[in-house]
C-alpha cells in the first residue's frame, strides 16, 4: 500500500522540502477529516485522496494540485468548508478543491449520450484552472482502478460516464497515458464479455506476431545505424479499447486490424525525424496519403509527431510514429507534462497569480510551441475556446443541456427552449431555488421556467436579456401589443370626437375616409387608428374631416368623456406630478409616441390644456378598476424612535403597500415624513390616511 512517506520520497525530485511539507500538512488534514470513513474495499478512506495525488506526482504536476488532490473529497464527504481550507491552505487550493467538488456534483444529473460532447464541454468550462481537470482525472483514474468493490449496476454507470466523458477530455488535453488507461479500465466493466473476447484474441495473435515485430524492429534499427541516425525503435501494441472502437467503427475485423504492426522512433532533434522518414520510407514502400505531418502542424491538443504508413511483406501494413524525446514526454501527458514545463511548480505566490492567469499562462506556453513550429492560428484557437469558452452549459429539468451565451439570463434559457415559454414566464427556479428572472446562469445549473398562460414579456427584460432570439421575441411581442393597443385606444379617441357629431367609426363613409388612408399611405383604417392611438395625428381633427356631411356646419356640443378602464397597457400613462386615482376628477391628453397622459383636473401642469377642447380629452372612470396607484403623502410628526416602523405598520394593516420613505428631521422636535404608498382608489386612500391621522404622533398629513 502506498504511503504519505513514499510519496515524500519520491517528491524530491522535483519538489522544494517547504512544498513537499505542504503536500504533507494536506495529507494530514484530510487523514483526520475522512478519521472513521472507509472505501467500498474495507481501505481507510485517506487511501484514495493519497493514491490521486501520487497519479498527479508520477506526471511531476506542482505541490498545490497535489495538496487539492489529497483534499479533494473532503467538502463534499466532511464537515470541512471551502474556508476551512482557504484558511489554512490558501484560496488556490481551496478553488482547484471546489471546482472539483462541482464536477462530482454533476455526476448524478441524468445525461443522454447525444449530448456526451456538450458535457465534455461543459466540464471543461466549470474548470477555469485546468488543474481542477487534471485533479478530477486523477480521481477517476484511482476509481476506475478500484472499480472492482462497487455495485454492478454502479460499476457500469460510471464506467459509461468514463467513455463518454472523461476518456474524451484527457484525450482532448493530449494526456494519452491516462486516456488509454481510462478506456481500458472503462471498457472491462462496460463490456466484460467483449473485453475478455478480444483480450484472448490478442494473447493468442502474440506469439506469431513477436517474431514479426522484432524482425521489422531489427530491420530498421539497422539502416538507421547504416544512415549515421541515432533514434530507439519500439514496437507498440494497440490498447484493446482501440481495437474495439476500430472494429465497431471502421467494420474490421479483428485479423484485419492485427494485421497492422505499429512502430515508434524517438529521436533527438526535429531535423533527425524527417531524415528517419527518409530511410524508413527508402526502406519499405510508403502507402499513399497515409503520411502526415503532425510536427510542422500539431493537433489541437499540441501533440507532435511524423506518421506513415508503410508496406511490409506479405500483405502486412507497418505504421511508423516519428518524433523527440519532447515530443514524446507531451504526447503521453500532454498538459500535466506542459505545465510541468511552464512553470506551474515555480509558482509558490497563492492569490498574486489567480488561476485564470495560470490557464492563461499554459495557452501562452502553446502559442510559443505553436510559434516554434510556425503555423496556423487554428489549434489555438480551439484551445482557447475550451479553456474560456464565452458559453455557458445549463441543465433543463430534464436533463438536456443547453448552451447559452456567457451571461444569459433565466429570460433567455426560457426563450431558447420555446418562444411561448419566453413570452409567458413570469419566475423561476435555479437549482431548485427561487431566482430572479435577470440572474445571470452559471454552468452546470439546473433551471426551471415557470409559466402562466396570462403573463406577457416585460419590457425591462431588454435590459438585460442576452441572446438574439429572446431579444428579438420580446420586441416582437411588444410591438405586437402594442399596435393592438394603440388601436383600441385610437377607436376610442375617434369614437369620443366623432360622438360630438353624433356619429362614430362605424359610421364613416368611405368616400370621406379613402382620401385620409391614401393620403397618409396606410392600408387600413387599423393604420390610422394606431397612428391616433400613438399622440402622432390629433382624433379631433380626424373627427372634423370624418364628420357626417349633415353635420358640416358647426362644431356640434362636448364630446362624452372617455372612460378609462386601467387595462390600456402600454398607451396609458399616469401623470407622475398628481398620480391621480380613480375618484379623482381626471382630464388627459396626448402625447407624441406615448400616448394618452392621464392627470388630475387639478393638476398645475395641465392647466393650459383645460380650456382647449380640440387638445384636451374629457376622461372618466370604469365603475370597476382592479388596479393599484401609487400616491405621494406627506406628514408632519412628532420626531421619535421607530416612526418609520410605525407608519409602515399602519400602513399595512390598510392593505396599502409601503413603495418608499424618507423623513427630514432637522426641524428639531417636528420632522417632515415623505412616503409614497399604493391604494385602489380615492376611498381606500382617505381611509388609510385616517388610519395614519390616528396617531398620536402624527401632526398633520396630506396628498402632494
Ligand atoms: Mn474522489
Amino acid at each position: 500500500m502506498p504511503t504519505i512517506d513514499a510519496l515524500s520520497e519520491r517528491l524530491t525530485e522535483y519538489l522544494d522540502p517547504q512544498q513537499i511539507r505542504q503536500v504533507r500538512r494536506a495529507y494530514f488534514y484530510a487523514e483526520e477529516a475522512h478519521d472513521g470513513q472507509r472505501r467500498k474495499s474495507g481501505e481507510p478512506y485517506v487511501t484514495h485522496p493519497l493514491a490521486a495525488a501520487s497519479i498527479l506526482a508520477t506526471m511531476h504536476m506542482d505541490h498545490q494540485s497535489l495538496m487539492a488532490a489529497m483534499l479533494h473529497d473532503v467538502i463534499e464527504d466532511t464537515e470541512v468548508t471551502y474556508d476551512g481550507i482557504s484558511s489554512q491552505f490558501g484560496d488556490s487550493v481551496a478553488d482547484i478543491v471546489d471546482g472539483v467538488s462541482k464536477l462530482t456534483h454533476l455526476e448524478f444529473e441524468t445525461k443522454a449520450e447525444a449530448q456526451a460532447s456538450n458535457f465534455q464541454k461543459m466540464v471543461l468550462a466549470m474548470a477555469e484552472d485546468i488543474r481542477v481537470i487534471l485533479v478530477k482525472l486523477a480521481d477517476r483514474l484511482h476509481n476506475m482502478r478500484t472499480l472492482g468493490a462497487m455495485r454492478p449496476d454502479k460499476q457500469r454507470r460510471i464506467a459509461k460516464e468514463t467513455l463518454d466523458i472523461y476518456a474524451p477530455i484527457a484525450a482532448r488535453l493530449g494526456m494519452r497515458d491516462v486516456q488509454i488507461e481510462l478506456e481500458d479500465l472503462a471498457f472491462q466493466a462496460h463490456y466484460p464479455m467483449r473485453a475478455k473476447y478480444i483480450r484472448r484474441a490478442v494473447v493468442q495473435a502474440r506469439g506469431q506476431r513477436k517474431d514479426v515485430i522484432s524482425s521489422i524492429q531489427e530491420t530498421i534499427e539497422q539502416r538507421l545505424r547504416q544512415e549515421g541516425l541515432t533514434g530507439t525503435v519500439t514496437g507498440r501494441e494497440k490498447h484493446l479499447y482501440s481495437i474495439y472502437s476500430k472494429m465497431k467503427a471502421q467494420n474490421k475485423s479483428f485479423s484485419e486490424i492485427m494485421d497492422v504492426f505499429a512502430f515508434r522512433v524517438v529521436t533527438e532533434s526535429v531535423d533527425d525525424c524527417y531524415r528517419v522518414l527518409g530511410a524508413v520510407h527508402n526502406l519499405y514502400k510508403p502507402v499513399l496519403n497515409r503520411f502526415k505531418d503532425y510536427i510542422a502542424i500539431p493537433k489541437s491538443n499540441g501533440y507532435q509527431s511524423l506518421h506513415t504508413d508503410l508496406f511490409g511483406a506479405r500483405d502486412i501494413t507497418i505504421e511508423v510514429q516519428i518524433r523527440t524525446k519532447e515530443m514524446d514526454a507531451v504526447a503521453s501527458q500532454g498538459v500535466a507534462e506542459h505545465s510541468h514545463y511552464k512553470g506551474y511548480s515555480g509558482d509558490s505566490s497563492d492569490s498574486a497569480v489567480g488561476s485564470y492567469k495560470r490557464a492563461r499562462k499554459w495557452v501562452q506556453g502553446l502559442l510559443e510551441m505553436q510559434q516554434r513550429a510556425g503555423n496556423s492560428m487554428e489549434f489555438i484557437e480551439s484551445v482557447k475556446e475550451d479553456l474560456f469558452p464565452d458559453e455557458v452549459y445549463v441543465f433543463t429539468p430534464k436533463g438536456r443541456i443547453l448552451e447559452l451565451p456567457a451571461g444569459a439570463t433565466p429570460v433567455d434559457f426560457a426563450y431558447a427552449v420555446h418562444t411561448d415559454i419566453g413570452n409567458s414566464c413570469v419566475s423561476c427556479r435555479v437549482d431548485r431555488r427561487l431566482a430572479p428572472l435577470s440572474q445571470p446562469l452559471e454552468n452546470g445549473q439546473t433551471v426551471e421556467i415557470i409559466t402562466t398562460p396570462s403573463a406577457q414579456p416585460n419590457m425591462a427584460w431588454l435590459n438585460f436579456v442576452t441572446t438574439g432570439k429572446a431579444r428579438t421575441a420580446i420586441r416582437h411581442f411588444l410591438k405586437n401589443q402594442q399596435r393592438h393597443e394603440s388601436i383600441e385606444l385610437g377607436r376610442r379617441l375617434l369614437n369620443q370626437f366623432l360622438s360630438k357629431y353624433g356619429s362614430n367609426v362605424n359610421d364613416i363613409e368611405m368616400h370621406k375616409l379613402q382620401p385620409l388612408l391614401e393620403e397618409a399611405s396606410f392600408n387600413s383604417i387599423d393604420d390610422l387608428l394606431e397612428d391616433i392611438g400613438m399622440g402622432n395625428r390629433q382624433a379631433y381633427v380626424v373627427a372634423r374631416r370624418l364628420r357626417p356631411e349633415s353635420d358640416e356646419s358647426g362644431d356640434g356640443g362636448r364630446e362624452n368623456p372617455l372612460a378609462i378602464q386601467g387595462t390600456e397597457g402600454m398607451v396609458l400613462q399616469y401623470a407622475k406630478c398628481c398620480r391621480p386615482l380613480p375618484g379623482d376628477e381626471i382630464i388627459g391628453h396626448i402625447s407624441a409616441g406615448k400616448g394618452l397622459v392621464i392627470h388630475r383636473t387639478s393638476c398645475r401642469n395641465i392647466g393650459y390644456l383645460r380650456d382647449d377642447p380640440d387638445k384636451c380629452i374629457y376622461l372618466e372612470w370604469y365603475d370597476e378598476i382592479n388596479d393599484e396607484f401609487s400616491v405621494d403623502l406627506s406628514c408632519e410628526v412628532e420626531s421619535h424612535r421607530g416612526i418609520i416602523a410605525e407608519l409602515a405598520t399602519v400602513a399595512t394593516s390598510m392593505g396599502a403597500d409601503l413603495l418608499q420613505i424618507d423623513i427630514d428631521d432637522h426641524e428639531g422636535k417636528l420632522a417632515k415624513v415623505n412616503m409614497e404608498v399604493q391604494v385602489k382608489d380615492r376611498i381606500h386612500l382617505a381611509r388609510v390616511m385616517k388610519k395614519i391621522r390616528a396617531l398620536k404622533t402624527v401632526n398633520r398629513i396630506q396628498r402632494c
